[in-house]
């Protein structure tokens, strides 16, 4: 009942599925990403996972900035293109373009009702999206609020809670016997795809179908890595990837970059050492 892809974290169960290049494409046919940065204070991790995301092959990716933090964004960028908004409306304005394919949002937001408004607006949007860290936590005092707006729209939804955000907006689901069961009986609640972090991470669907990945060695555990797979699970989505596979396939995807690169690995080396697991899935 746990369904076929569980307890595995072969790629064999995604490659198929997998975003392969056309020879004959062009960026848009790529997807478009867009990675929601919150205000000054801790820009660094919107960063890393727009660089991810497009290292993870979407097309086009761009930084929604909000104004106070523009040009330290900007300044910092060259490939990923950076928008300013203004407040949540402003950030509903930039995202209501069709060709946006996936969003992320939380890293680095800060825990604000205004983050809260944020996320609300990504919602409202016609993309997939990707949901982690403050974007999540924000939520703790009515999580049903956040569980309401992704039952209510169309397209995916993916939350990448680690065990401590985790517990924050699913309080009610600590007692589950096992993380399996944890994330299996979370993703079911809120209508999202739950990736439930840690050395081993549990990923399951609403409809109860669950995966495990436990390729990740111990130096991932470290600042900024959450940020990045975030990144690279919105890279995939961006191309189109359903939502269970590109979770799947980006969690997998993450521990091998950091085996790849071993111990003394920070997360900026990440997005750089991608490439090298991408070329053996060709
Ligand atoms: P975050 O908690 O958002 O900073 O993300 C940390 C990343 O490191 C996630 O991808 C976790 O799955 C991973 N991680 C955390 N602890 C360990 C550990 N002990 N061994 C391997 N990976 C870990
Ligand atoms: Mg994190």
């Amino acid at each position: 009942e746990v369904g076929p892809r569980a307890f595995s974290d072969q790629p064999e169960l995604w490659l198929k599925y997998y975003p392969r290049l056309k020879l004959t494409g062009h960026k848009y046919d790529r997807g478009h990403a867009v990675v929601v940065s919150g205000d000054m204070e801790r820009t660094g991790a919107a960063r890393l996972g727009a660089r991810a995301a497009l290292r993870m092959g979407a097309g086009l990716v761009s930084l929604a900035s909000s104004k106070s933090a523009f040009y330290i964004n900007a300044a910092q960028l060259t490939t990923v293109m950076v928008d300013a908004y203004d407040g949540p409306e402003g950030l509903a304005d930039l995202l209501n373009d069709q060709r946006i394919t996936a969003v992320m949002i939380g890293p680095g937001a800060g825990v604000t009702e205004e983050t809260q408004q944020n996320v609300g607006a990504v919602l409202n949007s016609t993309s997939a999206v990707v949901i982690d860290a403050d974007g999540l936590t924000s939520f703790e005092d009515d999580p049903t609020v956040l569980f309401e707006q992704i039952n209510y729209r169309e397209p995916p939804v993916i939350l990448t809670p680690h065990e401590g955000e985790f517990a924050r907006v699913f309080p009610e689901l600590t007692e589950e016997p096992s993380k399996l069961e944890r994330a299996r009986a979370a993703a079911e609640l809120s209508g999202a795809v739950i990736v439930l972090k840690g050395p081993d991470t549990v990923i399951a669907a609403p409809n109860g179908v669950a995966g495990l990945v436990e390729n990740a060695p111990p130096w991932l555990a470290t600042a900024g890595t959450g940020d990045v797979l975030a990144g690279i699970i919105t890279g995939l989505l961006a191309q189109g990837m359903d939502a269970l596979d590109a979770a799947m396939a980006g969690v997998w995807i993450h521990g091998e970059t950091a085996k790849e690169i071993g111990p003394g690995m920070i997360a900026e080396d990440m997005s750089e050492a991608l490439p090298q697991i991408i070329r053996r899935l060709d």
